[in-house]
């Protein structure tokens, strides 16, 4: 993950491979092409999963609702989609344990037939992940149990059914991606923005024009292939390789707000939220030591960043606050985010919500270019290997996908027992073994070691967060980040845990940002000004 050397690679080599976008899908395809041994190139116009991937609501699932969907509507496609997301969510959480986990979740029931419903509804998800797969397996719990685990919950229930998924840390699971990626041979790069492509005489792409949104420096990377891996943004590059083309994405704007975990009465147990005014469904997730609610779903079509707006937050508020006890209020909201799901339009008049969530490869046969286009973070790694056994034909080249049991950076040698290990030996705290633990797997010991080079960089930086500056340090050395936001957004969480805190931290990450990148005081200042008046704007919002 060294940036300099990796832009000297990439304006020299020709490579089998250029794959345009990082989040999930782009970051999944690198690490499926490097395996395979492909000479791999992944460029990134902002920050690894700065867009959609970072924003999420960080379930790995097949999708309980798309079960009722199928039965409902019986539609074996929607069946097909969450036995795949089922069989990934195995994956994912496999492949790099420290980041990605079980989680427990209520489905609230209102009379004894919602029970029976439920239950029989999820003992059928049950049985599509199968016998093998480790999740505990959902059961009924009475009214009384319900409370006891949610004491906030609103008492007016009839009981419930638990069930298990998968929930995770998506920006920092991408980031692995690209890292793991990079460990194997991809020459990785973020803030590369593509801008344009050259065509061959005929037609065909030859090579992509970018800036270094760093430097401004253009330059072209050259490719046999290239994959647009863009998400939301997808038609963008299919337009620039083939003005003909017509477009496909229909983004789809999700909002999430961020509340203090004691909102639900439980640190552990997440509520799903049957019926929205809306007619959809949302969730409660504890995650980070917050509670986690969204999502929307509503049609997008502007160029600037999704955020939480004013009514959003209402929105959200109001349909959580029907199934609590004590209500929660605005001035409770800590943080909130806005993502676009890159959803595939078959029919462009259909709405955003009927829109398929499965993923397609496309490819334009006048200039050449493969697109991943659709999808959701669970699936990151069927989509990935349908998309480079699909770049394999086209170079002829005949290489299976290896990613199935590949571990991510931080997952090799890593055993749960890690914090107390390093609470123990090392004399951390110990929520900042925990955390370093959770966040870094057994990459934690990289931090040590920088510790001991620098004992300053021990320091805790925020008396309510267990981050320690050796974390910044690593994160420029290690993990690429250039900005003050891909530090507090993606390398930590806290621009989706809590504004205050962030607005906090910014000068201090900035000091120690600034000794390791070099930047000038001006340079400094301008970027402490420039972060702090975004998340002020986002606070505005929800004030
Ligand atoms: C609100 C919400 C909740 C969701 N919750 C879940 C969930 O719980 N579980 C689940 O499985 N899925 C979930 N999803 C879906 C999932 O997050 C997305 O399907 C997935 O993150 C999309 O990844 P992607 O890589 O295709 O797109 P993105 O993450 O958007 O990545 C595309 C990348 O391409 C880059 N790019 C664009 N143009 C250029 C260019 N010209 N040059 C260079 N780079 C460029 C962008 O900067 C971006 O980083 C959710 C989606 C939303 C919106």
């Amino acid at each position: 993950m060294n940036r300099t050397a990796s832009i000297a690679k990439l304006k020299t080599v020709t490579f089998d491979l250029c794959i345009i976008g990082a989040g999930a899908s782009g970051a999944g395809c690198a690490l499926d092409a490097a395996l395979r041994g492909l000479n791999v190139a992944l460029i990134e116009k902002d920050d690894f999963a700065a867009s959609t991937s970072s924003k999420s609501t960080k379930l790995i699932h097949g999708g309980v609702r798309y079960l009722e969907q199928a039965f409902k509507k019986m539609d074996f496609g929607q069946l097909k989609q969450v036995r795949h997301g089922l069989e990934e969510r195995y994956n994912v959480i496999k492949n790099a344990p420290f980041l990605a986990k079980p989680l427990a979740l209520l489905t609230p029931c209102y009379s004894w037939f919602e029970g029976l419903y439920f239950t029989i509804g999820l003992r059928i998800y049950d049985a599509i992940a199968g016998k093998k797969d480790p999740l505990p397996k959902s059961r009924w719990l009475s009214r009384k149990a319900v409370i006891k685990r949610a004491q906030n919950i609103n008492p007016k229930l009839h009981s419930a059914v638990l069930y298990y998924d998968g929930h995770f840390d998506d920006a920092r699971y991408c980031l692995l991606l690209a890292k793991t990626a990079a460990e194997k041979g991809a020459v990785v790069a973020n803030h590369l923005q593509a801008e344009a492509f050259q065509h061959d005489p005929v037609g065909r792409l030859q090579s992509v024009v970018v800036t270094d949104e760093m430097s401004g420096e253009k330059f072209e990377i050259r490719a046999r292939v290239f994959l647009n891996c863009a998400g939301p943004a997808a038609d963008q590059l299919r337009l620039m390789a083939n003005a003909e083309l017509e477009p496909r994405i229909r983004p789809s704007k999700g909002v999430h707000a961020v509340l203090p975990l004691e909102v639900m009465g439980s640190a552990e147990t997440a509520l799903l939220i049957p019926k929205t005014t809306d007619d959809r469904v949302i969730f409660a997730l504890p995650w980070e030591g917050k509670l986690l609610v969204g999502t929307t779903d509503t049609p997008y079509d502007s160029a600037e960043e999704p955020e939480l707006e004013s009514d959003e937050t209402d929105f959200l508020l109001e349909n959580l606050n029907r199934y609590l006890a004590k209500p929660v209020g605005r001035e409770q909201v800590l943080a909130g985010f806005g993502g676009l799901r890159p959803l595939v339009a078959s029919d462009p008049n259909r709405s955003t919500k009927a829109l398929l969530r499965d993923h397609e490869v496309e490819q334009d046969e006048k200039s050449g270019l493969l697109s991943l286009l659709g999808g959701k973070w669970t699936t990151y790694r069927v989509m990935a290997q349908d998309a480079i056994d699909e770049v394999c034909r086209h170079l002829a080249i005949e290489a299976l996908c290896k990613t199935q049991d590949q571990a991510l950076a931080g997952a090799e040698g890593y055993n749960p027992n890690l914090s107390q290990e390093l609470v123990q030996n090392k004399s951390l705290s110990a929520d900042i073994a925990q955390h370093l633990a959770a966040k870094y797997g057994s990459r934690a010991r990289a931090l040590l070691v920088l510790i001991q080079e620098n004992q300053a960089w021990n320091e805790r930086l925020h008396p309510s967060y267990p981050f320690i500056a050796a974390e910044v340090v690593y994160a420029v050395r290690e993990e690429m980040a250039l900005t003050l936001r891909d530090m507090l957004a993606r390398r930590w969480r806290l621009e989706m845990m809590d504004w205050q805190a962030v607005q906090d931290l910014i000068p201090k990450v900035a000091d120690l940002m600034a000794a390791e990148l070099g930047w000038s005081e001006q340079q400094k200042e301008a970027a402490i000004v420039e972060y702090g008046k975004k998340i002020a704007s986002f606070q505005r919002k929800v004030e």
